[in-house]
């Protein structure tokens, strides 16, 4: 450990995070000091877990809270706890870096638009930085609990790219963080302004917020906030305000939540949760790495963070509170992992999540906000919680024929709706984007008899209509598939019958195109165009096929079965044709469209070129033409 005062750099993404963040939150300016008293009563939360393991921590000043000093003088704001201070080496890594992943990426998302970058900034969370808001000097001292006075350390920055870093002789345990306000700031030097910003933002906040005037002639210092847990209280207790204001503080996100639910379990298990539905997306939220989780205390006793074990990965983006009267206060992520208690309360209060997205879903413009941002992530509950199967599949929103928007806001129920009569099936298509979708040649059969059809695009979509598997004694049915079973009419019912009026043909484009295709049948669900290809019963749909190989799996090859449309002048064509040359190069062609059409990759492109060119020319000039 170093004596000396030492000038270091801030981390790239910390220099650039304190531009944009004076820029963009400047009208959100008095944010700053939720954050650093959110922080101070964390250090306070961690002190008292880890003072269970190490009493003496403890001793000498027992009472955790939190001083904020104000003086107008000096133009100084201070806020003050005794929680578990920082060392040098957690003070230059903590105020110097950004330990979240991903916060490059995330910084080239910002435009210089003051809003937008402001609701970035809002979902990525600011913290102590904010501080910079407002100051254009800032100091810190610090003392670790367990930590001799010597030991302590002064951290001190102009936000600009630089910090130091000294040793001091500090009695008091915590941390101290003093803003020297920017000129046109000294509003926050004011105590009544003080004293309406805490009650505003911090009155839920556990510990005892005092407020003292030091530059004021009687510097009287009184407790500002009621000093009690928000979920203690009853929920009659708490008003929307405050549960708002708690869940800023939890999530460090800026914006307010779409819904919450706080919630007192009694009897053969005791615990109280708080579980809040954000109105954003995280920046991680796709980061399936990312910490996620509930806050877990245990009597009060602020135990951890994160706490994943509580809800299922799909609802990662639910943030709130879990306080337990059971659990032993040493608890660890490994014991969490092993104790059955917590699968139930996992199990409670993962219905409690769908619970509030049952009541959400109640009202339609809210629960597309929330699909909007988490549908994705929601979906993947199907496959991870089959017990919850039906409960989730009511929850599910789709872009659908009917309404043709891209806007995934129909349900299943919907759907059923306006099933028609003779309709037992649900149906579905999988492609890469709403255009291919929707201009997708198996759709043209269902179209023209007015049967809807849920368009599905997002790359987990394939998974989720696997474990769905039917809803409503409805079976979903995947329109790109072999057996296409629709409400049928006629002759177009048995398809061994109408593959045999055309064998001649079938059989002739075959052999053909025996190397790339398993079989030809004659189409039941086209109408417009001349061909389409279909997934034989028993092989991966070819939007999952591209995914596994993209990752890197290797699959062992399929051919697809070709469908002609023998109502189309192309294929009638293809059939009065006697050259049998032409009738080769035309097959391919088929094929080739059939496959662009559902977005797949052409094996060979440059030799379909050369096809299709040598076609052109033919068709123009009428004339036999041998292809190069
Ligand atoms: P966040 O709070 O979102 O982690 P911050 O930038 O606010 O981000 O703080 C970074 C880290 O610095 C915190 O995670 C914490 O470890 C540490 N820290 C900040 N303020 C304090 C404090 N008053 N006491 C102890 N540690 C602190």
């Amino acid at each position: 450990m170093s004596d000396k005062r030492e000038t270091l750099g801030f981390q790239t993404e910390v220099r650039q995070l304190l531009q944009l963040m004076i820029h963009s939150l400047y009208s959100n300016k008095e944010i700053f000091l939720r954050e650093l008293i959110s922080n101070a009563s964390d250090a306070a939360d961690k002190l008292r877990f880890e003072a269970l393991a190490h009493p003496d921590w403890l001793a000498d000043d027992p009472e955790l809270g939190i001083r904020i000093e104000v003086d107008k003088k000096k133009k100084t704001l201070t806020v003050i706890d005794n929680g578990i201070g920082m060392s040098r080496d957690e003070l230059v890594e903590n105020l110097g870096t950004i330990a979240k992943s991903g916060t490059a990426e995330f910084l080239k998302q910002m435009t210089g638009d003051k809003k937008h970058d402001a609701r970035l900034i809002g979902q990525f969370g600011v913290g102590f930085y904010s501080a910079f808001i407002v100051a254009d000097k800032v100091t810190v001292e610090s003392r670790r609990a367990g930590l001799d006075a010597e030991a302590a350390v002064r951290w001190e920055s102009e936000g600009q790219g630089e910090f130091t870093v000294e040793n001091i002789e500090r009695k008091e345990r915590g941390t101290q963080v003093t803003l020297h306000l920017k000129k046109d700031q000294s509003e926050f030097a004011e105590s009544l302004r003080i004293q309406a910003l805490i009650r505003k933002y911090s009155d839920h906040i556990g510990f005892p917020v005092s407020l003292t005037d030091t530059g004021g002639k009687d510097a009287e210092t009184k407790v500002v906030n009621s000093a009690t847990a928000l979920w203690t209280r009853s929920r009659s207790d708490v008003t929307d305000d405050e549960y708002r204001e708690f869940y800023k503080h939890i999530s460090h996100d800026f914006s307010d939540p779409l819904r919450w639910s706080h919630n007192k379990v009694e009897g053969k298990r005791e615990y109280t949760s708080l579980l809040y539905i954000p109105a954003a997306a995280p920046f991680d939220l796709w980061n399936r790495e990312a910490p996620r989780g509930l806050k877990l205390y245990v009597q009060r006793v602020f135990i951890m963070d994160d706490a994943e074990q509580f809800l299922p990965l799909y609802l990662r983006f639910v943030k709130g509170v879990v306080d337990s009267s059971e659990l032993p206060l040493n608890v660890s992520r490994e014991l969490l992992q092993q104790n059955p208690e917590i699968t139930s309360m996992r199990n409670a209060l993962t219905r409690r999540v769908l619970d509030i997205l049952k009541k959400l879903a109640g009202k339609k413009d809210e629960y597309q906000k929330f699909w909007n941002e988490f549908g994705t992530v929601f979906k993947e509950g199907l496959v991870e919680d089959q017990a919850n199967k039906d409960k989730l599949a009511k929850l599910l929103r789709f872009a659908t024929t009917h309404t043709g928007s891209e806007t995934q806001d129909q349900s299943l129920d919907d759907y059923l709706g306006r099933c028609q009569e003779d309709q037992d099936k649900i149906y579905y298509i999988l492609a890469e984007g709403h255009a291919t979708a929707i201009a997708s040649p198996h759709l043209e059969q269902l179209r023209s008899r007015g049967i809807e059809v849920l368009l599905l695009t997002d790359r987990i979509d394939a998974w989720v209509a696997e474990a769905l598997a039917e809803y409503e004694g409805k079976a979903l049915v995947d329109v790109a598939r072999e057996a296409l079973d629709m409400p049928e009419k006629g002759e177009l019912k048995d398809q061994d019958k109408l593959n045999e009026t055309h064998k001649a043909l079938l059989d002739r484009i075959q052999e053909v195109l025996s190397s790339r295709v398993t079989a030809v049948n004659v189409s039941r669900r086209l109408v417009n165009s001349p061909a389409c290809v279909v997934a034989s019963d028993h092989d991966l749909n070819p939007q999952v096929r591209r995914m596994l190989e993209a990752s890197g799996q290797a699959l062992p090859e399929s051919k697809p079965i070709l469908e002609i449309n023998v109502g189309h002048p192309l294929v009638t064509r293809l059939s009065e044709e006697t050259d049998d040359r032409r009738f080769g190069a035309l097959s391919e062609i088929v094929l080739d469209h059939a496959l662009l059409a559902e977005g797949s990759p052409l094996p060979n492109p440059a030799e379909y070129v050369q096809r299709m060119n040598d076609y052109l020319l033919n068709a123009e000039h009428g004339a036999d033409s041998e292809p190069a």
